[in-house]
């Protein structure tokens, strides 16, 4: 394999894993029908933008689907994923949603784009590795990473770090209704990092972060390290260098990403770390467990007219709330929202960056 800054790369060694699956050899989700029958709120679709229903019809609709009854709610569902968050007792409404649409063939692209999707993130063995120890980056399958994860935030880690397919969580596939991909690769996933022997990974993609934290033990598939976010990662460094951040005193809006209602327990570092850095963050509409989508996925499932109008929601509600920059977590999101927003005028920042400002490495 080739070499960069980052030094040689080695490979996964060759050798027999011994992962297992818990339980059954093939993941399945753990849904209990028993915690909805007594769910007091129905929150996982009475709180839904995307349908109106009240408690008690939004616990038979769920029940429903879990029966494998037809529903409204796959016609009106967009894959937000919110439902994970609202639901306060731990029932994957959302898995439940995909799994029953895949096994009833309700797609929600067309076939060839769902292949499309699915082949790119096949394993091609052309992953990259640094010089892994103990405690590693894991950048996913984002290459923007390997440009952000610089500085003297991650001096004490890098350059230990795993990037490519063969590390990548594939939870994307369930905007497509495809959980048997993730089923079939996660594990394989899951081996290729015990191979490392790695014990602690800090996931700078949101959604791995959920994928190893919450869909895994969702599907009862063992996770063999401690999955960190790096927020926690972020917030933890930024106090040790705490004498070199000069407050940015500017207001921003935040951009949350459809993975965040995968790790709602982590939703509070946004604040955390802006408290640390002095930003203001807008107090706005579409924020919090109101945010919205950055319309890419939108777009390609549900057409532009569609994704248009949620993003003209989003930016204007950015704008009206006097905000001067538009800080991303997840670099997809950046890419497909980052252009709208500045035209609008306000300037569109990744995380990463918005707290290497903060200690002087960026402009
Ligand atoms: S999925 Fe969660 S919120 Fe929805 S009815 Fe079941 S327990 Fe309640
Ligand atoms: S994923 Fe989003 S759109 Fe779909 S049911 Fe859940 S909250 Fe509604």
């Amino acid at each position: 394999m080739s070499s960069d800054r980052f030094g040689i790369y080695s490979s996964i060694p060759e050798t027999t894993s011994t992962l297992r699956l818990k339980g059954d050899e093939m993941p399945k989700l753990q849904f209990d029908e028993k915690i909805c029958e007594t769910c007091p709120t129905g929150a996982c679709l009475v709180k839904c933008r995307y349908v109106d229903v009240g408690r008690d019809q939004a616990k038979e609709e769920i029940l429903k689907i879990s029966r494998g009854e037809d529903s409204f709610v796959f016609d009106a569902c967009v894959t937000c994923y919110a439902c994970e968050e609202y639901c306060r007792r731990g029932n994957h409404p959302f898995y439940l949603i995909t799994e029953k649409r895949e096994e009833k063939g309700l797609l929600t692209t067309p076939r060839a784009i769902t292949s499309q999707w699915i082949n790119i993130g096949e394993p091609q063995g052309r992953y990259k590795l640094g010089k892994i120890g103990k405690k590693i980056l894991s950048f996913g399958f984002m290459p923007e990473f390997l440009k952000l994860a610089r500085g003297k935030l991650f001096e004490d880690i890098m350059p230990s770090f795993v990037f490519g397919q063969e590390f990548f969580c594939n939870v994307v596939y369930i905007h497509f209704a495809n959980t048997s991909i993730i089923k079939k690769r996660l594990p394989e996933v899951m081996d290729n990092f015990k191979k490392l022997g790695v014990e602690e990974v800090v996931c700078l993609h949101d959604e791995c972060y959920g994928s190893f934290a919450h869909l895994a033990p969702a599907y009862g598939i063992e996770v063999p390290f401690t999955p960190i976010h790096y927020y926690d990662y972020l917030y933890d460094r930024l106090r040790e260098l705490s004498d070199q951040i000069t407050p940015l005193n500017i207001k921003v809006a935040y951009q949350r990403p459809c993975s965040s209602r995968l790790s709602p327990g982590k939703h509070h570092r946004v604040r955390d770390i802006m408290a640390l850095i002095g930003v203001e963050l807008v107090k706005r509409e579409y924020q919090d467990e109101n945010g919205l989508c950055c319309g890419g996925i939108y777009a390609m499932l549900y057409g532009y007219d569609f994704a248009n109008d949620v993003q003209k929601k989003n930016i204007e509600d950015m704008v009206s709330h006097g905000a001067r920059y538009c800080v991303f977590n997840c670099p997809a999101c950046q890419n497909t929202l980052g252009e709208k927003v500045a035209k609008n005028g306000v300037k569109p920042v990744h995380m990463i960056d918005l707290c290497r400002m903060a200690i002087g490495e960026k402009p």
